[in-house]
């Protein structure tokens, strides 16, 4: 589904943190928010998926403007980077968390649990506690509750960050491959310009609450508008 931001306000205190902030991703495409700490990556997630009232503007899912749906009515998937599973569930539970709130029945829950278990490779996981499974294990698991009622938009708040370089690497890729297999529209907020290069559709890089470029990453790197751009990308004049 398309996912529009329109002249986004956020302010915390007096201090406007975004200002007027208009941003589209198209219906499966993947996009990745990229800029320094403290530029307002996170804050932006936060209003697409509600935890943060807007202080200005427009957000719309599609042609439905969703600005003062709360939270809990919003039909997104959220992975944060410590993966929150519920320590005293066993992982059926834990995917299958969302599914019952929604009160789905025994069956659907069922057959959708299998389903993604599968897709994102954990099918053999789903008696232990989340405790007994490696980090990677546990992404896996979080990407699972996230996807399995078919979310309008998948947020990723860096969903590497804790992980080890080798699974780093090879979670770029499943990420990027489940994205894919679903068709899901995804944003990717990340400090890490390989991370945003080898995974995303397209990159919008924030500086201090603004979105200073937005492009396809071979274009972004060839071509950046400014100096700033260009020593975030690693490609300085
Ligand atoms: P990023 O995710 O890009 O590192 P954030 O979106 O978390 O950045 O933060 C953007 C700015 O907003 C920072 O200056 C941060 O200190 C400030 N900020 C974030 N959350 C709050 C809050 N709850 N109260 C006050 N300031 C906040
Ligand atoms: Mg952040």
């Amino acid at each position: 589904m398309r996912i529009a931001l329109e002249n986004f306000t956020k302010t915390f205190g007096d201090t406007a943190v975004i200002e007027n902030m208009n941003l589209e991703i198209a219906s499966g495409e993947m996009l990745a928010l990229l800029g320094p700490s403290g530029c307002g990556k996170s804050t932006t997630l936060f209003a697409v998926c509600g935890i943060h009232r807007m202080d200005g503007g427009r957000l719309l899912f599609g042609d439905k403007d969703v600005t003062s749906v709360p939270s809990q009515n919003r039909n997104v998937g959220v992975v944060f980077q410590n993966y929150a599973l519920y320590p005293h569930m066993n992982i059926y539970e834990n995917i299958a968390f969302p599914l019952k709130i929604r009160k789905d029945n025994k069956k659907t829950i069922d057959e959708k649990v299998q389903e993604i278990a599968e897709l994102v490779h954990i099918p053999e996981l789903l008696d232990r506690k989340p405790i007994q499974l490696s980090g990677g294990q546990q992404q896996r698991v979080a990407l699972a509750r996230a996807l399995v009622r078919e979310p309008d938009v998948l947020l990723l708040d860096e969903p590497l960050a804790n992980l080890d370089a080798k699974l780093r690497l090879e979670m770029r890729s499943e990420i990027r491959r489940i994205q894919q297999k679903t068709g899901i529209t995804a944003i990717l907020v990340t400090h890490d310009q390989v991370e945003a290069m080898s995974m995303c559709d397209r990159i919008a890089i924030m500086d201090k609450g603004q979105i200073v470029q937005l492009s396809t990453p071979k274009d972004m790197y060839e071509n950046p508008a400014s100096e700033f751009v260009a020593g975030f990308m690693g490609n300085p004049p």
